[in-house]
C-alpha cells in the first residue's frame, strides 16, 4: 500500500481486510453471523433516514455572507447590524412545503426561505417564506392546513376536494390563495423569488426604544416564475429544477444575491393602523410604510455534504438576538415553539451542537447537560446547576428585551379587527397585477379548482367575488358555474 493510500476501517477503526466477500461457510456455504463488518455496513444503512421535515420536506441551500449597506442603529442594536460594511456568516435553506422529500421543485407551493445568521451575540435565523403573507392566522389551524395540502388519508392521493374545502371554510386564506395561484407560486428557481419574513417582528434600539418592522429579501437576480404549463412540463423533465440551478450557479460563481429591506413603524402607529399589524393574513403597504434598505446577502458556497449542512439544518423563529424580538402576531407565537420541538424530533436534543447549527461567532455555555447524541465533552468538569459558587456561567441583564405592556383577558379569541380579509387580496388583483397575471391567475385556479365538487368550487368562487367581482366573475365564467 503507498502512502497515499488511505486504509478502509470499521466504524471504530479496524482496518478491513476486504470489503467485497461476505465471509461465508466455504465457497458456496452461507454467510456466518460472525461477519461483524457486513453486519455493521448493513445495519448502519438501515438507520439511513431519519424523519423528513413534516413540511418543508424538500429543500436545497447553500453558505454566504450578509453585509450591512444602510445604518439602521437607530431602530436596533443588534450587532450584526450595527456598521455599515460589516459582514456575518449566514446559512440558507430553500424548500417547497407540502411535497414529500422526493417531491418536485416546481410545484405550485410557498417555498421557504429560511436565513441563519451566525452573529457574534448567536444565531438569529429569519425563517421566512416567499409570500410576504400565510394563509391562517392562529396556529390551532395549523395541522389541520397542513393534512388538507397534503395527501388524503384514505386514497394516499392529493386531493382538491381536501384542499379547498378547508380554503373555503377559512376565507382568511384568500390573500395567500391569491399570491399562490399567480404564477409566483411557481417561482422558476430559488435565485429567482423574494423572501419575506411574513410576521412583525420587534427590533429595539440601545436606548430601549422599540418598533414593529417586516422583513423584505429582494431578489437581485429579478423575479422570474414558470408559466403554469411551464412548471407541469419541468417537473416531468427535472424534479430537482431549483436544487439544480442554485448549485450550478454557485459552481459556476454567478453567486446570487438578495437585497434585505425593512419596513418600519412606530410601535404606537399599530394601535390605530387601519390593518391589525399582528395579522399574517396582511401585508404594511409600501404607500404606508416605506422600505429601508438594510443589506446584501450572497450565497457563494455550496455545502460540501447535503445531509450534513441542508438536510441537518435546523431553523427556528426562536432564534433572536438582543435588538431583535418576537411580536405578538399568534402564528409566530406558535412557531416560536413548533420549531424547536420538530428539531428534538428529528434530529434529537443535541441539534444544536451540530456543526451547522451550533453558534460560530458566539460561544454556547449553559447548565444544559446529557441526553441522546451529546457529542461534545458535555460541559467537561464544570458545574452543570446555577447558581453556584464555582465560576460557572452567569445571565447578563444587558441581554434583556424592553418589558412591554400587555392587557386584556385570557381566553380563545379571534382577530377582532375592522378590516375584511378580502381588502389586500383585491388590491393585488385590481393594483399590482398585469392582465396577464390575471389570466394566468384565472387559469391557475380553475385547472385546479374544477377538480373539486361543485359545492366547493361554488363556496370558493363567491370568496374570489368578495375580494373583486370580476376576480370572482372570471373564475365562475371558468368553472361554468351561476353565481
Ligand atoms: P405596492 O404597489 O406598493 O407593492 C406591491 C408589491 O407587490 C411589490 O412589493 C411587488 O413586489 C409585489 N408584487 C408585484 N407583482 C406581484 C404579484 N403578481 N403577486 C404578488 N406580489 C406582487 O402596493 P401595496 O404595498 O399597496 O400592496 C398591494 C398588494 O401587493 C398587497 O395587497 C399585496 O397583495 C401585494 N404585496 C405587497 C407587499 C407589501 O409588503 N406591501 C409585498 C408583496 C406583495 P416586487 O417588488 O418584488 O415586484
Amino acid at each position: 500500500m503507498s502512502d497515499k493510500q488511505k486504509r478502509l476501517t470499521k466504524n471504530f477503526g479496524r482496518v478491513v481486510d476486504n470489503d467485497q466477500n461476505s465471509v461465508t461457510a466455504g465457497t458456496r456455504g452461507p454467510v456466518l453471523l460472525h461477519d461483524v463488518h457486513l453486519i455493521e455496513k448493513l445495519a448502519h444503512f438501515n438507520r439511513e433516514r431519519i424523519p423528513e421535515r413534516v413540511v418543508h420536506a424538500k429543500g436545497g441551500g447553500a453558505g454566504g455572507y450578509f453585509e450591512v449597506t444602510n445604518d439602521v442603529t437607530k431602530y436596533t442594536k443588534a450587532k450584526f447590524l450595527s456598521d455599515v460594511g460589516k459582514r456575518t456568516e449566514v446559512f440558507v435553506r430553500f424548500s417547497t412545503v407540502g411535497g414529500e422529500k422526493g417531491s418536485a421543485d416546481a410545484e405550485r407551493d410557498p417555498r421557504g426561505f429560511a436565513v441563519k445568521f451566525y452573529t457574534e451575540d448567536g444565531n438569529y435565523d429569519l425563517v421566512g417564506n416567499n409570500t410576504p403573507v400565510f394563509f391562517i392566522r392562529d396556529p390551532l389551524k395549523f395541522p389541520d392546513f397542513i393534512h388538507t395540502q397534503k395527501r388524503n388519508p384514505k386514497t394516499n392521493l392529493k386531493d382538491a376536494n381536501m384542499f379547498w374545502d378547508f380554503l373555503s371554510l377559512t376565507p382568511e386564506s384568500l390573500h395567500q390563495v391569491t399570491i399562490l395561484f399567480s404564477d409566483r407560486g411557481t417561482p422558476r428557481s430559488f435565485r429567482n423569488m423574494n423572501g419575506y419574513g411574513s410576521h412583525t417582528f420587534k427590533w429595539y434600539n440601545q436606548d430601549g426604544e422599540s418598533f414593529w418592522i417586516k422583513y423584505h429579501f429582494k431578489t437581485d437576480q429579478d423575479i422570474n416564475n414558470f408559466t403554469r404549463q411551464e412548471a407541469e412540463q419541468i417537473k416531468g423533465v427535472d424534479p430537482d429544477s431549483a436544487t439544480r440551478d442554485l448549485h450550478m450557479a454557485i459552481k459556476n460563481g454567478d453567486f446570487p444575491s438578495w437585497t434585505l429591506q425593512v419596513q418600519v413603524m412606530p410601535v404606537k402607529d399599530a394601535e390605530t393602523y387601519r390593518f391589525d399589524v399582528f395579522d399574517v393574513t396582511k401585508v404594511w403597504p409600501h404607500g404606508d410604510y416605506p422600505v429601508m434598505e438594510v443589506g446584501r446577502m450572497v450565497l457563494n458556497r455550496n455545502p460540501s455534504n447535503y445531509f450534513a449542512e441542508v438536510e441537518q439544518a435546523a431553523f427556528s423563529p426562536g432564534n433572536f438576538v438582543p435588538g431583535i424580538a418576537a411580536s405578538p402576531d399568534k402564528m409566530l407565537q406558535g412557531r416560536l415553539f413548533a420549531y424547536h420541538d420538530a428539531h428534538r424530533y428529528r434530529l434529537g436534543p443535541n441539534y444544536h451542537l451540530l456543526p451547522v447549527n451550533r453558534p460560530k461567532a458566539a460561544k454556547a455555555l449553559n447548565y444544559q447537560r446529557d441526553g441522546y447524541m451529546r457529542f461534545d465533552n458535555n460541559g467537561g468538569d464544570a458545574p452543570n446547576y446555577y447558581p453556584n459558587s464555582f465560576g460557572g456561567p452567569e445571565p447578563d441583564i444587558k441581554a434583556a428585551e424592553p418589558a412591554y405592556d400587555v392587557s386584556g383577558k385570557a381566553a380563545r379569541q379571534n382577530y377582532a379587527h375592522p378590516n375584511s380579509d378580502f381588502v389586500q387580496s383585491g388590491a393585488l388583483y385590481r393594483k399590482v397585477m398585469t392582465d396577464q397575471d390575471r389570466s394566468n391567475l384565472i387559469g391557475n385556479i380553475v385547472t385546479h379548482l374544477c377538480n373539486a365538487k361543485k359545492e366547493i368550487q361554488i363556496r370558493q368562487t363567491k370568496i374570489f367575488y368578495k375580494a373583486d367581482p370580476e376576480y370572482g366573475q372570471r373564475v365562475a365564467d371558468g368553472l361554468n358555474i351561476n353565481l
